[in-house]
C-alpha cells in the first residue's frame, strides 16, 4: 500500500463514517408482522435499515440499547368535555368519540374537517394535509380514538392533525406508557416500536458485570439485572413514576447510566493501555545541545511552573512509548516556549518536530518567533500553510520528506496527504480544542511510519508514532477529563510570566461608543496599542466582514490623527501578514480585527482591548480575545461593548468575565451556563460518547465506574469483551484522540 493510502486507511479507521458497520450481528428486518406497518410508515426495508444505521443503530443490541426519551400515556381516555376545559395548557389530550360529521372544505385551503363526539361533547379535528384513505378511515359513524393537543379555534375547540386510530367500542387501553424513541427523518415512531420490539424478543441480554463485582463495591448502588431495566425503560407500566423516568432518577436509568459509563472507563483505560505497548522514539536530553543553547540565548528566565512541565515533558519523550499529553495554561501563561523546548529536545535526538495551530495568523506567528530564535542556532525551520505558492509548497514539502526540515510549522495545511516526514519524533497541536478528532489523529499518522520510496516496507512491529503534545488554554474541567480524556496525561501552568498587571474589564452600553472612541484615542497618544474587536456575526462572514469594514472606516474617520489597520479572514495571507507586521512593529496604533486574531496572537504592548457586540460571544471566544491584552507591564482594559436588553445567559456570560480572568474559573462557569453536552460538542465534535449518563448530574457514578472498570480488567476479562462490544460497538476509536 502506498503511503498515501496507508495514511488514508489510517485516518479512516478513525472515522466511523468511513468505516463498514462494524456490527457483529447485523439488523435483521424487523418480524413480520412488523412488516405490514413498516409499509404504512413508509420504510422499505433496505432504506429503513440505512436509515437506522443513521441513527447508529445497526445492530440488535444497538436497537434494544435504543432508550426512550420520554413517554406518552395512553393509558386513560378524557371526556371531551374535560379535555377541552383545560385545554391551552399544552398537555396532550386522549378521547374518543364517534364521527358525525366528514367533510372536505376548500376555504381557507383544502383541508379534511372531521367532528367527533362522545356524550359529554364535540370536537373538531382538522387536516391539512391528508390522503383519500384517511377520509374513508374516518367515515361518519367511525369510532375513533383521538390524541392531540387542543386548543381553541376560531369554530370552537380543535385537536389540529391529532393522531386518530378506528376502534372497536369498549377496545382496551393500553396498561403500559408508549415510549418516544430519538428519531430522524423518515423513521416513524410505529417503525421504531416494532423494531426494537422485535430486538428485545430475540436478543439475549445476559447480564455482562459479574456478581462479585455487583456485590462488591457496587453494593452499595443496588443495581437492578440490566435485562429488568430495559424491559421496564421499553415498556413501563402506567402505575411507573413518571416524574423518575422523566428526570432519569429512576433506579433503572441510573443502571443504564452507570453500564455506559463502565463501558467508557474501561474503554479509555484499555487505549491508555494499547498506547503503552506502540513503541515510540526514546529521545533523551543531551547535554550540550541544541536545547542548551537555546535556554541560554532566550531573553527571560521560566517561570517555575514552565520548568516543571518541561520537565514532565522531557520525561515522556524519553520513554520508547508515545507522550500522550495536554498541556494546560491560561492565556499569555508562556506555552510556545514549552512547545519549542520540546522541539529541541526532539532534534538534538535527530528527529523532526512539527507544530500545527488552527489559524494562519497564529501559525505564521509561531514560525517567525520559532524560526527567529532557532535559526540563528543553524536550525532549519519551514513553513506550511495554504496560501503558499505551489512552488513553495512544492519545496516545503519536499525539506519535510528528505528530513532537511527539522521543525515545520503550519496550519491544517501539515496533514494534507502530500506531506510526509522522514523521521518525525513530535507532534505538538497547538489550540488543540480548534481542531476536529480526525485532525489531531492525522498529525500523529504522519510519523516516519510512511515508507520511503526506494526502502522496502517495514514490519508492523517496527513501525512508530510520534510523542504528541496539545496545548490549549481552554481548561477542561476536572469531571470532563476524568471521563472523556483519561488516556491523557495532563500538564498544568498555572503561573504567568512576572511583570504582567491584572487586566480589568468594563461592560459598556453600546451607546456610549464616543465614549470608547475618546478612550481609544487616549490610549494611543499614551503610546499604547488597540485592538477592536467587530462583531460576531455567526449567519454570514460576508456580513462580518461588512461590518469590519464599516467600523474600520468610521474609526478612520473618528481617529484621524492616528494609523488604523484592518484584518479579517478574507484578506490575501500576505496582506494579512504586513497588518500584523504594521501592529507588532507599533506602526498601527489601532487594529480593528474580526476573530482571526482570536487565539495566539502576541503584542505586548497591546493594552486595551475592546470588543463590540460582547454579547454574541461565547464565554472561551471572550476570555481568549481578552488574552491579547495584558501581555506587558502596562495596565490593561477590556471593553465589552454590548447592546442591551440582554438575555440572561448573555447577562450571566458579561458578568463572569467582569468578575475573573481565571481561565479554570471562567471554564467552570461556562460549563454551568450551558451544561456538559454543549461544553463539549463546541469542542470536540464526535467525541461525545455519552447518550444516557449526564456528566454533572451523574458524576457521583463515575468513582464506582472507575472501581468497577478496574476490577473488571484485571479479574473479568471475558465480561470485559462482552461489555464493551455491548455498549461501544464500533465507536471506541473517538477516545484515542
Ligand atoms: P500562550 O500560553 O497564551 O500561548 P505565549 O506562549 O504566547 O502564551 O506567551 C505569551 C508571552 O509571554 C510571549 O510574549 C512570551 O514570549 C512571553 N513569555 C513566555 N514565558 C515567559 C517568561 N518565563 N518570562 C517572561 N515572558 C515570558
Ligand atoms: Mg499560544
Amino acid at each position: 500500500m502506498g503511503a498515501r493510502l496507508r495514511l488514508l486507511a489510517h485516518v479512516a479507521a478513525h472515522i466511523p463514517a468511513l468505516m463498514p458497520g462494524s456490527a457483529t450481528e447485523p439488523i435483521d428486518e424487523p418480524a413480520s408482522a412488523a412488516r405490514k406497518s413498516a409499509k404504512a410508515a413508509d420504510a422499505k426495508p433496505s432504506t429503513a435499515a440505512a436509515r437506522l444505521a443513521k441513527l447508529g443503530l445497526r445492530r440488535s443490541v444497538d436497537l434494544v440499547l435504543h432508550l426512550p426519551l420520554r413517554y406518552e400515556d395512553e393509558t386513560t381516555l378524557e371526556p371531551i368535555r374535560d379535555a377541552i376545559h383545560r385545554a391551552g395548557i399544552g398537555l396532550p389530550a386522549q378521547i374518543e368519540g364517534e364521527v358525525i360529521s366528514n367533510e372536505v372544505t376548500f376555504r381557507p385551503r383544502r383541508q379534511l374537517v372531521v367532528k367527533v363526539a362522545d356524550e359529554t361533547g364535540e370536537l373538531t379535528l382538522r387536516f391539512l394535509n391528508f390522503y383519500g384513505g384517511q377520509t374513508k378511515q374516518m367515515a361518519e359513524g367511525t369510532r375513533l380514538r383521538v390524541r392531540g393537543e387542543i386548543r381553541g379555534g376560531f369554530f370552537g375547540a380543535e385537536m389540529v392533525h391529532p393522531t386518530v386510530r378506528a376502534v372497536t367500542p369498549g377496545e382496551p387501553l393500553p396498561d403500559r406508557l408508549t415510549p418516544v424513541y430519538p428519531a430522524t427523518a423518515g423513521i416513524s415512531q410505529a417503525y421504531l416500536r416494532k423494531a426494537i420490539g422485535g430486538a428485545m424478543q430475540r436478543t439475549p441480554m445476559p447480564e455482562t458485570l459479574p456478581q462479585a463485582v455487583l456485590r462488591g463495591p457496587l453494593a452499595q448502588l443496588k443495581l437492578p439485572p440490566l435485562i429488568d431495566c430495559l424491559r421496564l425503560l421499553h415498556n413501563p407500566p402506567q402505575q411507573e413514576s413518571e416524574a423518575a423516568l422523566a428526570d432519569r432518577s429512576h433506579p433503572a436509568w441510573v443502571r443504564i447510566k452507570f453500564d455506559e459509563l463502565l463501558a467508557q472507563q474501561i474503554s479509555l483505560r484499555r487505549s491508555q493501555a494499547a498506547r503503552k505497548e506502540k513503541n515510540a522514539p526514546s529521545m533523551p536530553r543531551r547535554a550540550g545541545g541544541l536545547l542548551t543553547s537555546f535556554l541560554g540565548a532566550l531573553p527571560f528566565r521560566l517561570t517555575g511552573a514552565q520548568q516543571r512541565v518541561v520537565e514532565e515533558i522531557a520525561a515522556d519523550m524519553a520513554r520508547p512509548h508515545p507522550m500522550h499529553r495536554l498541556l494546560q495554561g491560561d492565556v499569555g501563561s508562556g506555552k510556545t516556549i514549552v512547545a519549542a523546548l520540546a522541539a529541541c529536545q526532539a532534534i538534538d535526538a535527530g528527529y523532526q518536530a512539527a507544530l500545527m495551530a488552527p489559524t494562519e495568523i497564529l501559525a505564521e506567528q509561531h514560525f517567525r518567533k520559532l524560526s527567529a530564535w532557532l535559526e540563528p542556532l543553524g536550525v532549519p525551520v519551514v513553513w506550511l500553510a495554504g496560501s503558499l505558492k505551489a512552488k513553495e509548497k512544492r519545496e516545503a514539502v519536499a525539506r519535510a520528506e528528505s528530513g532537511e526540515a527539522k521543525l515545520v510549522i503550519g496550519t491544517h495545511a501539515l496533514i494534507q496527504d502530500t506531506v510526509r516526514f522522514a523521521r518525525l519524533g513530535l507532534a505538538v497541536v497547538d489550540e488543540q480544542h480548534r481542531f476536529g478528532v480526525a485532525q489531531r489523529l492525522a498529525l500523529r499518522g504522519k510519523a516516519g511510519e510512511a515508507d520511503q520510496p526506494g526502502e522496502p516496507a517495514r514490519p508492523a512491529e517496527e513501525k512508530v508514532v510520534p510523542h504528541q503534545l496539545m496545548m490549549s488554554a481552554t481548561p477542561i474541567p476536572r469531571t470532563l477529563a476524568m471521563t472523556y480524556y483519561a488516556d491523557l496525561d495532563v500538564s498544568v501552568i498555572d503561573e504567568l510570566p512576572p511583570g504582567r498587571t491584572p487586566i480589568v474589564t468594563r461592560l459598556v452600553n453600546d451607546a456610549r461608543r464616543d465614549e470608547v472612541i475618546e478612550r481609544v484615542h487616549h490610549a494611543a497618544a499614551e503610546g499604547r496599542q488597540v485592538y477592536w474587536v467587530c462583531p460576531l456575526i455567526e449567519e454570514s462572514e460576508a456580513l462580518q466582514l461588512q461590518t469590519a469594514v464599516e467600523t474600520y472606516e468610521t474609526l478612520v474617520a473618528a481617529l484621524p490623527d492616528l494609523r488604523v489597520g484592518l484584518v479579517h479572514g478574507r484578506l490575501p495571507p500576505a496582506e494579512k501578514a504586513a497588518v500584523m507586521d504594521d501592529f507588532t512593529a507599533n506602526r498601527l496604533q489601532v487594529l480593528v480585527a474580526t476573530t482571526v486574531i482570536e487565539v495566539g496572537v502576541d503584542v505586548p504592548n497591546a493594552s486595551l482591548m475592546v470588543i463590540e457586540h460582547a454579547e454574541r460571544f461565547g464565554l472561551a471566544q471572550l476570555h481568549q480575545l481578552r488574552g491579547r491584552v495584558g501581555r506587558g507591564s502596562a495596565e490593561s482594559v477590556c471593553l465589552l461593548m454590548y447592546q442591551a436588553p440582554l438575555s440572561p445567559t448573555a447577562r450571566e456570560r458579561l458578568a463572569t468575565m467582569r468578575e475573573t480572568t481565571d481561565g479554570f474559573e471562567i471554564a467552570r462557569r461556562d460549563l454551568q451556563i450551558r451544561g456538559p453536552g454543549e461544553f463539549l460538542g463546541a469542542r470536540q465534535s464526535g467525541e461525545a460518547m455519552l447518550r444516557f449518563a449526564d456528566l454533572e448530574t451523574d458524576a457521583w457514578l463515575v468513582d464506582y465506574a472507575q472501581e468497577a472498570a478496574e476490577l473488571m480488567l484485571e479479574r473479568y476479562p471475558e465480561a470485559v469483551e462482552a461489555h464493551l462490544s455491548r455498549w461501544l460497538g464500533g465507536r471506541e476509536h473517538f477516545l484515542k484522540a
